[in-house]
């Protein structure tokens, strides 16, 4: 039995199962909640039920595939297509103490030896292998013999040449179900079409699977798509609001990726480039200083892609156009991971659509690609077009592009929503005067020739063609060159103005010029440049109680730990995890366990060191320490090395027995004394009982005058953190108070 809860996460019920979900996650993970459908694929997987399983990147894909054998003590094999993202996986399940293992290239003989004999003992109950290998006869005899369970295969969408990063070797995995009858196929992507998901239970020939589709909308990312006007320096004022975190930027050439992070390594910021004509070598180090956070960004092309694993990327920039919506949503799907606010920046102009457009066309030619390849490329580009030039609602456009819908009025978080998007309140004048210059040079010169022309450059081509003693000579001297391209292409995008096809391009009018000129039609331009960035209110209330000094501290601490034990940063904790600590500031091993993201064996070997740097940073000054955190459960062990004392769906007998007195209507007082439990154990009980039954009222427990004392000072300062309520009520009223009234409120 499970049921949803306001925030999308999963509280599960009392079924021995979904409890030993809950145990699971717990301990290794420190999770107490699970997202939504995750449920769902677990249960598939423990069932050994064939399943198909799509989640948006960040969507906990992974917890689906890692929890079933660790409750059925069997050993499952995950395929993976790259050995990076196996290595990062591997490391991070063996920091929370989660037996697992990879066979890759990259192990020496004796590791190797050491990996077959733990699979072939059982000790795994994950192991990470390629396609390639998974096919290998020798290997297929090892896992016989191992009694594998399960098999996963991540990144899915490779077995089908609809998606992106096609690998032909994913068509053979279908054949180790002759090999294995007796094991369910489990196929996970975050690639969203229709098509691929049909093609992946084709190919996987997956039998009566569990197709579990999750909402495609990440909330917490901000897009915004911005005129180009001077990409590197636009660039760098995206990365200079996220100063020393991470980003990549992609472009569309080689050339350029380069030209880029030369450009940013000048204005000082720790970048590199990335592309497929590096050698093997400089991309791995550039790889690995990313995930180690000894670079904070990467300028690369497309081929800087899945084996990226850092979860705490807070941009994605496209200072190009990508080909279609599906590889615009898989890059700034990268950023974000962790949950917390990113931001996407698509630098536009319509000059790349026409780029691809030529380059498709010629390299279908060159290629002799069949006319309809050549026309579902063009119509997804068009798509991509269509939807950076509409000014629309980006959540809205992309969930719906995915066959979703948007129920948000305004998202809060794109360029539109947030209204950055500034208009040009002489669009009509400026649009004339472009139109007008195109006919003076008698329709037979480029974007850049009637730009310079506008803006009455003083050059030998303009001066040669006489072109300096035309009216239109300097009509837009005030506007930069870059600023006069850019609202040229807003015109070729709307269909005012005809850009011919080619090598050479032209401009020439059309019927919608003429009407322009004649003042027939009236135009909307955008301001070519980005408007002023504001604080969206995702990023105000995640930063909201966090000592940022400390956090500077604690990531300081991280990344020493990190270096120590050869792994990337956030495999000893996340960003998620560091700004809980930096909020609630935990001042004992107790109640760092209250802390996201820490389980069972990362409170054994990190809280002393974490509490360390807490506790120093936080002497002398007037920080307060465990913030928010509930009051103990004198029901849970003592012990907490052992077992997490945290709220948990798997119920006590005692708090059972008050859920059901509190059904009844029965005192605080009344429970308290009938159970012997302390009054704050048994505030807890009541605050999860309004919580997971939500009552209509709770008068019998707090009284009118203080609830609308309470609710009315939660409205000014939210529900999330109660310290403020609590100095906004001068302390007058108790905590234990609050926090129902704060449950109540929330249910409402
Ligand atoms: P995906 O593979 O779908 O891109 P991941 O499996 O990497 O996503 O999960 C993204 C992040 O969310 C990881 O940091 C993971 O630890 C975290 N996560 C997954 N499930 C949960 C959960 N139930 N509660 C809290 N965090 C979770």
């Amino acid at each position: 039995m499970s049921r949803t809860i306001a925030n999308g996460c999963n509280v599960i019920g009392e079924t021995a199962a979904s409890c030993d979900v809950l145990g699971t996650i717990q301990r290794y993970w420190g999770f107490n909640t699970l997202r939504p459908l995750q449920d769902e694929a677990i249960q598939a997987g423990l069932a050994k039920r064939d399943s198909l399983v799509v989640m948006p990147t960040g969507g906990g894909k992974s917890l689906c595939y890692q929890v079933p054998p660790a409750i059925a003590q069997r050993t499952d094999i995950v395929v993976s297509p790259l050995i990076a993202l196996m290595k990062d996986q591997v490391d991070s399940l063996r920091a929370c103490g989660y037996p697992a293992a990879a066979i890759h290239s990259g192990l020496t003989p004796d590791e190797r030896r050491a990996v077959e004999h733990g699979l072939l003992a059982g000790e795994f109950r994950l192991l990470f292998v390629s396609p390639e290998r998974v096919l290998a006869p020798g290997f297929i005899a090892l896992m016989q013999r191992a009694r594998v369970g399960a098999f996963a295969i991540d990144e899915a969408h490779c077995i089908s040449h609809w998606g992106h990063d096609f690998r032909p070797e994913y068509r053979q995995i279908a054949t180790l179900k002759d090999r294995f009858p007796q094991a369910s196929f489990h196929a996970y992507t975050a690639t969203a079409t229709e098509q691929v998901r049909n093609d992946i239970v084709r190919q996987l020939r997956l039998d009566n699977p569990a197709v579990l589709i999750g909402r495609f909308d990440r909330p917490n990312l901000v897009y915004r798509i911005i005129p180009r006007v001077d990409v590197d320096g636009q660039v760098l004022d995206v990365i200079r609001r996220h100063h020393k975190e991470a980003v990549i930027v992609y472009r569309i050439s080689r050339k350029d990726t380069e030209s880029t992070a030369a450009f940013l390594k000048a204005s000082g910021v720790a970048a590199e480039a990335y592309h497929a004509g590096l050698s093997p070598d400089i991309r791995r180090r550039t790889q690995d200083r990313f995930a180690k956070e000894e670079i904070d960004v990467v300028v690369a092309t497309v081929a800087f892609g899945m084996g990226i694993d850092r979860s705490n990327i807070r941009a994605v920039i496209h200072a190009g156009l990508p080909k279609s919506i599906e590889q615009y949503q898989q890059e700034t799907g990268r950023a974000g991971r962790d949950g917390l606010e990113a931001e996407c920046v698509l630098l536009y102009s319509a000059a790349d659509y026409m780029k691809w457009e030529f380059l498709l066309s010629r390299s279908a030619q060159e290629m002799d690609t069949p006319q309809e390849i050549l026309d579902a490329g063009l119509a997804l580009l068009e798509q991509m077009r269509r939807f950076c030039a509409t000014p629309r609602c980006r959540h809205r456009s992309l969930t719906e592009h995915f066959g979703q819908d948007y129920s948000s009025d305004n998202c809060k978080a794109c360029d539109f929503c947030l209204g950055e998007i500034k208009g040009l309140a002489d669009a009509s004048v400026i649009a004339q005067k472009i139109l007008s210059c195109v006919a003076r040079v008698d329709q037979r010169f480029g974007v850049r020739h009637v730009a310079d022309v506008l803006h009455g450059a003083n050059t030998e081509r303009i001066r040669g063609f006489g072109h300096d003693r035309l009216s239109t000579h300097g009509l837009m001297k005030d506007t930069p060159v870059k600023a006069i391209v850019n609202l040229v292409y807003q015109l070729v995008d709307q269909d005012i103005l005809f850009r011919t096809p080619g090598d050479m391009p032209i401009l020439k009018l059309n019927e919608a010029s003429l009407d322009v000129m004649r003042g027939q039609r009236c135009v909307h331009l955008a301001e070519p440049k980005a408007a002023k960035v504001k604080r969206t209110s995702t990023q105000v209330q995640s930063w909201e109680g966090v000592d940022e000094a400390l956090l500077k501290l604690l990531r300081a601490r991280r990344k020493e730990l990190a270096f120590e034990s050869g792994v990337p940063p956030d495999v000893i904790f996340s960003d998620v995890s560091l700004r809980d600590m930096a909020r609630i500031r935990p001042a004992s091993k107790e109640t760092f366990l209250h802390i996201y993201g820490v389980g069972r064996r990362k409170l054994r070997h990190f809280a002393d060191t974490f509490l360390a740097v807490i506790d120093r940073h936080c002497e002398g000054t007037s920080l307060d320490r465990d913030v928010d955190v509930p009051p103990p459960d004198p029901t849970r062990a003592e012990d907490t090395t052992s077992a997490p004392p945290r709220q948990t769906g798997m119920m006590s007998a005692g708090k059972a027995k008050a859920f059901e007195m509190f059904a009844q209507g029965r005192s605080i007082e009344d429970v308290m004394e009938t159970l012997n439990r302390k009054a704050s154990t048994t505030a807890a009980y009541l605050a999860d009982f309004i919580e997971t039954t939500k009552p209509e009222s709770i008068d019998t427990w707090v009284d009118a005058g203080t609830y609308a004392q309470v609710a009315d000072a939660a409205e000014q300062t939210g529900t999330r953190f109660l310290k403020p309520i609590f100095d906004a009520l001068d302390g007058q009223v108790p905590y234990e108070t609050i926090r129902l009234v704060a449950r109540h409120v929330e249910q409402q």
